[in-house]
């Protein structure tokens, strides 16, 4: 699909007349794009902004070989624009702001730029767990919330007239930038004002995986404490929620599908009432996040109305053992409730996302598994899971860890196969894991210090395949049993549980 396509698909687009247009740029293609509440909330927020635009642009579809990159809204290069601000979600979209900047024919790296080009700028996901790597390619980094710094930024560096020193000089000692000057020392996260809440969406297209769909912020943060997310308490401070009020005020008239967003908006103390204003009003619901211990017959029923064909919902140890080493506070029995309250009520599946190569994990956690698997598909006909490799992040107790390896996910893998293929569950319980090949490229970049988004930019330009990472990552010196890699012991994981205790008391 060309720009002229993508649209004529949506409604909410926003065109301005502005002294001052940003190029908003989203490192993945136009659907993942589109379906980012973050990357809407922001071009939402420059919009508001007085004498201000912000323009869109995004990595190109695969198979798209046109040159150059322009805009939608205006069709203008992207190269041409005083600033470009990305949006990046996590590790393995460095490439796509690699690729972005190649196409709008900006020198990728910072020390080849000079005034006459863009100032780059860089927040979103990633931020809160480790930008590093976005370093080498960056004028400045927004580490964590970004909606009030970016106002600040683009204000400042208008004054500046995008001088990139000035800009530098002006922000040097304000709180939630990363400037090359702090080299591998990433400041703490930031965090709006509760003021601004709920983000919302600003477009809707048919053209993303949350078709026509309007998004809009449920809740932002977590109050539970997972050893290995990012988004726990003791990074973000905790959950703030959205009063129901204002969530169903926001919802324009005419949506037929409400998409609620947040990192654990089952937590929500309305969640259920929400969720009844949304489909007694003849609306389609989506959540982005299940959590199995807060489901009930009402809060799943009301999700059948709403539209919903599959239950997800997230356990991610898996066997007990493994969830109490993350934290995860669901159990066994709470899958096998989720499996029994989807069948109630005729979802057609139950999905359950899980991790493999966790701390710790062996054999015997794969076969408990499989054990579970038994009793949930005894009671739904269609279980499936999402498996994916354990990748530690930092600014989280399981920062450091290593990744499990290849070859042992894969056997796991294995391993759960033929455990599901003997008990007879083939057909009743599909596996779906995502590539260990890829997570560790992940766990390289999670962990990796600035030297790694270097090796992107090398294994990019050779191809991109996995064993041009492979090979990057040891030419630029990436190692991924660097000093901070090591395994967590038994003791280790308690202590780390009572300082979780003692941060967020
Ligand atoms: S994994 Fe989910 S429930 Fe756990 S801390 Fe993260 S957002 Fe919260």
């Amino acid at each position: 699909m060309n720009r002229h396509d993508y649209l004529e698909g949506e409604r909410g687009t926003l065109y301005k007349e502005a002294e001052t247009r940003i190029a908003l740029v989203y490192p993945s293609p136009y659907r993942a794009a589109m379906s980012s509440l973050g990357y809407q909330q922001i071009y939402r927020t420059l919009h508001a902004m007085p004498h201000v635009a912000a323009d869109r642009a995004m990595l190109p579809d695969e198979g798209d070989h046109e040159r150059g990159l322009v805009t939608l809204e205006t069709g203008q290069p992207v190269g041409g624009y005083p600033m470009i601000a990305y949006s990046v979600a996590y590790e393995l979209e460095i490439a796509g702001l690699v690729e972005t900047l190649t196409r709008a024919n900006v020198p990728v790296l910072r020390d080849d730029r000079d005034r006459r080009h863009p100032l780059i700028v860089a927040g979103g996901p990633l931020t809160f767990s480790n930008p590093a790597p976005l370093l080498p390619f960056c004028d400045v980094i927004i580490v964590g919330e970004g909606e009030e710094l970016i106002v600040e930024l683009v204000t400042i560096a208008r004054d500046c007239g995008f001088d990139r020193d000035k800009v530098w000089a002006a922000i040097a000692d304000r709180p939630g930038y990363y400037l090359p000057k702090h080299g591998e020392h990433v400041p703490h996260v930031a965090a709006v004002d509760d003021a601004l809440l709920p983000a919302r969406s600003v477009i809707a297209t048919p053209n993303t995986e949350l078709a026509d769909m309007f998004m809009t912020e449920a809740a932002r943060g977590c109050s539970r404490g997972c050893t290995y997310c990012v988004m726990r308490r003791s990074t973000n401070g905790g959950m703030r929620i959205v009063p129901r009020e204002a969530i169903i005020a926001g919802i324009p008239a005419g949506t037929r599908r409400v998409g609620l967003v947040g990192a654990a908006v089952t937590d929500h103390p309305d969640i259920a009432a929400i969720v009844r204003d949304v489909v007694d009003g003849k609306r389609e619901v989506g959540i982005s996040s299940l959590r199995a211990d807060k489901l009930t017959d009402e809060l799943v029923g009301l999700l059948a109305r709403g539209g919903y064909r599959t239950l997800t919902v997230a356990a991610d140890g898996a066997s007990e053992r493994m969830r109490r080493v993350v934290e995860r506070s669901t159990r066994a029995d709470h899958l096998i409730r989720s499996a029994e309250l989807a069948r109630a009520h005729g979802l057609k599946t139950l999905k359950v996302y899980m991790m493999l190569g966790v701390p710790g994990e062996t054999d015997a956690d794969v076969d408990e598994l499989v054990a579970l698997s038994k009793e949930l598909a005894a009671i739904h006909p269609r279980v499936a899971y999402g498996l994916a490799p354990f990748v530690a992040k930092r600014n989280t107790p399981l920062d450091g860890t290593p990744f499990a390896g290849i070859g042992l996910v894969e056997d796991r893998l294995t391993r759960l196969r033929k455990g599901l293929h003997a008990a007879g569950l083939r057909g009743k319980v599909e596996v779906r894991p995502t590539s260990a090949r890829w997570a560790w490229i992940e766990y390289m970049l999670a962990q990796g210090e600035s030297v790694a988004g270097l090796a992107v930019m090398d294994a990019h330009r050779a191809g991109g395949k996995f064993a041009d990472y492979k090979r990057a990552f040891e030419a630029r010196g990436v190692s991924p049993t660097g000093p901070r890699a090591r395994v967590p012991s038994s003791l280790e994981l308690i202590a780390l549980k009572k300082k979780r205790l003692s941060v967020t008391a």
